[in-house]
């Protein structure tokens, strides 16, 4: 395997590393996610991946009251109220790591790792040989990877100087000229379309779609396989004249090699508790497993791929 000196030493901001995942892209496949989304969809469930920062979580559940963080924090973020209750002044946190490492359990966790190429390629090519038995590979997922421009390039450039399976689970929303040289890079692209309408795209996720749809068009032009993805979020795009609409959009794409259903669930409260966020949807029941299928055959009606429901 010959990979660039240069590509090698590209640094980038990763928040996880999931190994022998198989709902992103076919076979077993180990998923980088990277930090750092420029939407802020009402639903993310990964909300520790919008800030393109390290950031500080706290899991207070774990806490046990040691004070060790108030020792720690040479900027006094960390102090406990009257009644107990942790306060963290997040506005003068500047990521240290301090306070974390002195918390023996736990309950503070930095948030973000910063790594060059050569350090994520060693560990996804630990998983080669189920990549290869699977019909596998790598996935950069986020946060939106064409939001680190320059690694994620460079990422897939070396992962495929080493022969591996490569997608990308975008949300369409960089500019073309990043997303351009990625594709001879990239086996598959996982492309997120949230809504079509254009005013419920800017309430829902804070940004117009326009540039997503033809980032969609450009990229099937251009030849790349792509397997639309779509959130389904009660009251928010479930409807059935939506999915109706999508499915006639993904009908129009040569590339199309399918479309996957992504249900909604809440589970993700914790986590934007942890960062000292809270969620801006509505409060929504997931939908059910009968609905996604009645959904998915809609859309199989009007568009002659393999429709999928995941997670
Ligand atoms: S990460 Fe550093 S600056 Fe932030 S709270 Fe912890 S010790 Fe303080
Ligand atoms: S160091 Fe950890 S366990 Fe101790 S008070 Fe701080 S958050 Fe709680």
């Amino acid at each position: 395997m010959v990979c660039s000196a240069a590509d090698l030493a590209v640094e980038g901001l990763i928040f996880d590393v999931k190994r022998f995942a198989v709902h992103d892209g076919p076979g077993v496949r180990t998923v980088v996610f990277l930090k750092g989304c420029p939407l802020a969809c009402a639903w993310c469930h990964n909300p520790e991946s919008v800030s393109p920062r390290m950031e500080l979580a706290h899991y207070a559940q774990r806490c046990i009251g040691c004070g060790a963080c108030v020792e720690a924090c040479p900027n006094g973020v960390h102090a406990f109220a009257p009644d107990g209750s942790h306060l963290i002044d997040r506005d003068h946190c500047q990521s240290c790591g301090r306070c974390s490492d002195a918390c023996y359990a736990e309950a503070l966790v930095l948030i973000g790792r910063r790594v060059r190429v050569a350090d994520v390629l060693s560990e996804v090519l630990e998983d080669q040989s189920f990549y290869e038995s699977s019909g596998g590979g790598v996935t950069l997922s986020g946060g939106e990877p064409f939001a680190q421009p320059s690694f994620t390039l460079a990422l897939l450039r070396a992962c495929r100087d080493g022969n591996l399976h490569t997608a990308v689970d975008t949300s369409g929303f960089a500019p073309w000229a990043v997303i351009e040289p990625a594709l001879t890079h990239t086996s598959l692209v996982l492309f997120d379309v949230k809504h079509l309408d254009a005013d419920a795209h800017r309430r829902w996720t804070g940004q117009d779609n326009a540039l997503i749809l033809a980032n969609l068009r450009r990229i099937a032009d251009a030849g790349a396989p792509i397997e639309i993805r779509v959130p389904i979020v009660p009251g928010a795009n479930d409807e059935g004249s939506h999915l109706d609409r999508i499915a006639t959009l993904a009908a129009t794409l040569p590339t199309l090699t399918g479309v996957r259903l992504l249900g909604y669930h809440g589970l993700a409260g914790s986590k934007y508790a942890s960062i000292g966020r809270s969620s801006s949807l509505p409060a929504v029941e997931s939908p059910t497993r009968e609905r996604l299928e009645e959904l998915a055959a809609r859309i199989c009606r009007r568009c002659d791929v393999p429709v999928t429901i995941g997670v």
